[in-house]
């Protein structure tokens, strides 16, 4: 083994208690790993350890100045007690290039899959059984150096944390209602759009307590030059069913690489349908809803999977979509990505990875 790491157990586990109605992200697994990084060392020594808080001295650049990049991905039990892991090898090569335009050392990608598969090896037990249920892989990086000039950490922390998550839908697939926001933007061609990184969120969060207020449950972004080109959902990509072909904007630079986007084409282009990549304006949404083509439109991301849109809310103006009910297309996209996800439905593409150990 190319990588060996010090585990270190919890004296006191903790109980797994039932996911019934748990809320997303709320509870954590009993070990975690860490990595670290100076300059001149690079990255080392790599540890399992008792999931704990961590210190940090108050200047570390991360508070300061953001420098950090996160990752999402899960983790399913199979039926015959197998763990799947759903294109983990994707998550890394993106999480590079998150620190690259981050300034943040890259990661060495078997390291990487070695370090997750360690812990998950020591939280197996962790991964939830119940329906519709996973452990959710929170990998992310840190800028820890303690000096509050503006430039790259000489130091950082990698770790990934576990948390176990319910079922995305506790009752069916359920469509959201959105909000296409035409004032507040998430990002720019040439800014940090395609980076899985913390500014992002932070800078959309009063545009999401606006519209929850307004009784929407997402945003809709829209270009930050002119507003008139649809980005992304929340933090979910978003494909709109136009006529009989399937539309999808296109990777511009300031959209996020959505491995669940990338599985919803490949898989749709696999069924024989007509997939479009490129610039769709909110007016041409508009317009197809008004003559009847908008059939449906659903958000893609690794924690919903497929969520379908039942309502848009743009220019003072409600559109319902498919009578506020879910979709065919996203209703079978759900079925069959969950189904292989879970190692229910064949995998045609190779993706699920099978932990091993
Ligand atoms: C993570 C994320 C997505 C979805 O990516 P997946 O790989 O499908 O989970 C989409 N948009 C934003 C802004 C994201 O952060």
């Amino acid at each position: 083994m190319a990588y060996e790491f010090k585990i270190e157990r919890t004296a006191s586990p903790k109980a797994k208690e039932s996911l019934q109605g748990s809320v997303f992200g709320t509870r954590f697994t009993d070990h975690m790993f860490i990595l670290d990084y100076d300059k001149g060392q690079g990255w080392h020594d790599g540890r399992i350890v008792p999931y704990q808080p961590i210190m940090l001295d108050p200047a570390a650049k991360v508070f300061h100045y953001g420098q950090t990049i996160f990752e999402g991905l899960k983790a399913y039990l199979t039926a015959d007690g197998r763990v799947l892991l759903f294109r983990p090898r994707s998550n890394i090569k993106r999480m590079n290039l998150s620190n690259i335009r981050m300034s943040i050392p890259t990661l060495d990608e078997e390291l990487f899959l070695e370090a997750l598969r360690q812990l998950l090896v020591v939280e197996r037990d962790w991964v939830p059984s119940e329906e519709g249920t996973s452990l959710y892989v929170r990998p992310f990086v840190i800028a820890t150096q303690a000096t509050l000039g503006v430039s790259p950490s000489h130091q950082y922390k990698f770790m990934i944390i576990l948390s176990p998550v319910g079922a995305y839908y506790s009752e069916g697939v359920n469509p959201v209602s959105i909000y296409v926001e035409s004032g507040y933007v998430r990002a720019v061609p040439g800014g940090v759009g395609e980076a899985k990184t913390a500014g992002n969120y932070a800078a959309g969060l009063q545009a999401q307590e606006e519209a929850t207020a307004k009784g929407y449950s997402q945003v809709l972004w829209l270009d930050g030059v002119e507003r008139k080109y649809i980005e992304e959902v929340g933090s979910m990509n978003v494909f709109f069913v136009i006529g009989d072909k399937v539309v999808t904007p296109v990777l511009n630079g300031s959209i996020l690489h959505g491995i669940t986007r990338d599985s919803v084409l490949q898989m749709l282009k696999h069924w024989g349908y007509e997939v479009e990549e490129r610039q769709l304006s909110m007016q041409e949404v508009a317009d197809a809803h008004r003559s009847g083509e908008l059939k449906e439109a659903f958000g893609t991301g690794t924690a919903a999977v497929i969520s379908p849109i039942g309502e848009l809310y743009w220019q003072e103006k409600a559109m319902t979509l498919n009578g506020g009910r879910t979709g065919e297309l996203s209703q079978r996209l759900y079925d069959e990505l969950t189904g292989l996800q879970r190692g229910e439905k064949e995998d045609p593409f190779g993706w699920t990875v099978e932990l091993k150990g």
